[in-house]
């Protein structure tokens, strides 16, 4: 069953109105993972950022269908409710807002949107416990403020948290291995690969091969001046270790 459907995507800067995306087509089903990688300035991150409706980008052509709904036509607050979840690009502090205070309200929004009944504190804290284990998280991680001095590391881990507890239909991990030294990294390829069921998928960004050693994508994708130039299986990964990426136009 396809989950997330971009025909021709193309986007520019709001500001300067310079074209970013030219022409994007991707499908994605549910339970596959996705790669795309490509080099520095080809569009990943933009092409992350229009998916989930970030405002310094406008949509200039094509369309994201993304569970049978016009994902373009929403706010940025209803893509995350309706399943699509970006891990946050630049952490804000919220002081005085625990982590727990801020996942609660976060997750009942959610709920609220699926008809779900809410969960009030005790009932949360219940759900979200054995979920500390799955991104090596301390308790006492739960009290302390939204990103509040958290080092790198403890961002990244609380983005996958976020992810575990909020659930979704398609994660996008954008960078998700940058800063992260091996051992960090399997964790939260762990907690990526613990998340991961039949119903839902990832759409994983990277510049480096790193992380397809440790969460086994279905596709690769390479992404070269704002469009997807190629797609197949982990091989095309490897050839991009041997040769890099100048092996691509010429293919
Ligand atoms: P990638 O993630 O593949 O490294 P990006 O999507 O971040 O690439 O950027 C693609 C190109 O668009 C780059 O040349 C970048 O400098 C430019 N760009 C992206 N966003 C902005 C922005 N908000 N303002 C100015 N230039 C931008
Ligand atoms: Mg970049
Ligand atoms: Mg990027």
């Amino acid at each position: 069953k396809i989950l997330l459907e971009v025909k021709g995507l193309s986007a520019v800067i709001s500001e300067s109105k310079q074209p970013i995306l030219k022409g994007v087509n991707l499908v994605i089903k549910e339970g596959e993972v996705h790669a795309i990688m490509g080099k520095n300035g080809s569009g990943k991150s933009t092409f992350a950022k229009v998916l989930v409706g970030h405002p310094d980008y406008e949509v200039t052509g094509g369309s994201v269908v993304f569970k049978g709904e016009n994902v373009l036509d929403m706010v940025p607050e209803e893509r995350a409710l309706a399943g699509l979840f970006m891990s946050f690009q630049s952490p804000v502090e919220i002081p005085g807002v625990s982590n727990i205070d801020f996942l609660n309200m976060a997750y009942n929004a959610r709920r609220k949107r699926l008809g779900q009944p809410e969960l009030g504190p005790i009932e949360f804290y219940g759900y979200i416990y054995h979920k500390l284990d799955l991104v090596n998280m301390k308790v006492d991680f739960l009290n302390r403020n939204v990103n509040e001095g958290f080092s790198g590391g403890e961002r990244k881990r609380n983005e996958i948290f976020q992810l575990a507890v909020l659930g979704a239909d398609l994660a996008i991990l954008d960078e998700i291995d940058s800063g992260l030294d091996v051992d960090a990294l399997r964790d939260v390829a762990k907690a990526v690969n613990g998340i991961l069921t039949p119903k839902n998928s990832v759409l994983m960004i990277t510049h480096y091969l790193r992380l397809l050693e440790f969460i086994k994508p279905t596709y690769v994708h390479i992404m070269e001046n704002g469009r997807i130039v190629e797609t197949g299986d982990e091989s095309i990964a490897k050839r991009i270790e041997r040769a890099g990426y100048k092996t691509i136009s010429a293919a």
